[in-house]
């Protein structure tokens, strides 16, 4: 079958912050800093740079001809942000001019100092750092920094240029360069700036550790940028071919689920505060592995996957909702193992041949801190269904359902009721029934947001 995708119901381009997840990374980035410096001697030369853009976002290329440190700081009147890194010279570059109408409307690459190249991007709108990444040559490509931009508010991009310029950046730096942090010179050293005996440069790992510190520390110090919507994925159970459980009346889980899912992302969009996209939004088949595929690729902030199973004890009912088991590390193991590099899931915060220790690290952490999140989303939903609808005893369970298996994504699996009991059945094929229950899906997914964005 073809590839399926995520079928979205309001902006997706909307940007979504992992604020919370990056400093955890940023953290991590920080303990295997170490190695080796860049002496001023060994500084690469710019060889070009580019940058394509469209309304939503903005991607800044910088050729190098060796990889080195960088530091991003947001400047204000205009709106700008400018690109620093260790390069002993740059081409002679023209201002240039960027195509279309995108977030960028120029930029200009210079010497801003001796061992210093500033790439300064005039803005058309305030924009955002949502990844930045040094790559090590490979093939014919030179090393190059990459920079991936997103829209801000202006709110959240003033914010930014008030911490740049209150020297908040707190990058690493090997020579132990002194004098006051500004935004004018990011390199500038701060109170964290080693002594040039150990120089604790963005080492090997920290080639890649320096984006997460410098584009993302300052997300994880403010809350989500108005208009940064999270995005849920709402996976309806089973479909096509897969029926689900089935109903004496002959009605399908698979139609339950897709009735509720309907209805949840309708009342989710109506709220304006997410990003909703549906796994399946007709009677289509997709494998466990498809949806927990999507929900990946999209970087779902939040996966909810609806069913109404049966069980064997027909008088087993209510509503109750599935987080992974803690313990289950075996299996995942073996499917991250079987279908997945591990590096995959840390792409975008650690370089490709990031020692294998940190990518171990790195997983471990956002599966941990997936699953408390997913615990705290059931958590919020069982509360705001505990009211109105009838719960099963201990309605927050664990286990090791498939399609919770993302690492990456705080997943749950609401079992809205039991098609192997009567009761629910009838409440399950009943119009004000769902109605109740997915305002209260609603008001609990609302709730853990709320929360997450407190922190
Ligand atoms: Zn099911």
């Amino acid at each position: 079958m073809g590839s399926p995708s995520l079928l979205f119901n309001s902006a997706v381009s909307a940007p979504r912050s992992r604020a919370v997840l990056a400093l955890f990374i940023a953290l991590v980035c920080m303990l295997f800093a170490g190695g080796q410096g860049y002496a001023q001697s060994e500084l690469p030369q710019v060889l070009a740079a580019r940058v394509s853009t469209t309304p939503e976002r903005a991607r800044v290329v910088i050729d190098l001809s060796g990889t080195t440190e960088f530091a991003i700081v947001s400047l204000d009147e205009p709106e700008r942000i400018a690109i620093d890194v260790k390069a002993a010279g740059v081409p002679t570059l023209a201002p240039q001019a960027v195509a279309g109408s995108g977030i960028v409307a120029s930029f200009t690459t210079t010497m801003a100092e001796e061992g210093r190249a500033r790439t300064e991007l005039t803005l058309n709108q305030p924009a955002t750092v949502q990844q930045a990444v040094v790559l090590d040559p490979v093939g014919g490509q030179p090393a190059r920094l990459v920079v991936d931009l997103i829209v801000t508010s202006d709110l959240d991009f003033k914010a930014r240029v008030a911490a740049d310029l209150a020297g908040s950046l707190r990058l690493r730096l090997p020579d132990g360069m002194s004098g006051a942090s500004s935004a004018e010179d990011p390199f500038a050293g701060t109170e964290d700036t080693p002594s040039s005996e150990e120089p604790s440069v963005l080492p090997e790992a920290s080639t890649s550790a320096a984006p997460s510190e410098s584009s993302t520390a300052p997300v994880a110090q403010a809350p989500l940028a108005a208009g940064s919507r999270p995005l849920v994925v709402i996976d309806p159970g089973h479909g096509g071919i897969d029926n689900g459980a089935s109903a004496p009346s002959g009605i399908h889980e698979k139609d339950i689920t897709l009735a509720f899912a309907l209805q949840l992302r309708d009342l989710l969009v109506q709220s304006g505060q997410f990003d909703v996209a549906l796994t399946r939004d007709d009677d289509t088949y997709l494998t466990l592995n498809e949806r927990v595929t999507l929900a990946r690729q999209n970087r779902a902030d939040l996966f909810v996957s609806l069913h109404a199973d049966t069980f064997q004890a027909a008088d087993i009912r209510g509503a109750s909702i599935y987080t992974r088991d803690d313990q289950a590390t075996d299996i995942l193991d073996k499917v991250l193992a079987d279908g997945e590099n591990r590096a995959d899931i840390v792409a975008g915060y650690v370089k490709p041949d990031a020692k294998p220790a940190v990518v171990n690290i790195l997983v471990d952490l956002m599966r941990r801190q997936a699953r408390q999140q997913a615990f705290q989303a059931a958590t919020d939903i069982v509360k705001a269904m505990q009211p109105s609808v009838a719960l099963r005893r201990f309605p927050v369970r664990q286990a090791d359902f498939f399609v919770l298996q993302a690492p990456d994504v705080p997943s749950l699996l609401i079992e809205l009721g039991f098609m192997s009991n009567a009761a629910d059945i009838a409440n399950l094929e009943d119009n004000s029934w769902r109605d109740k229950v997915v305002e209260a899906i609603s008001q609990g997914v609302s709730d853990y947001f709320t929360q997450m964005r407190g922190k």
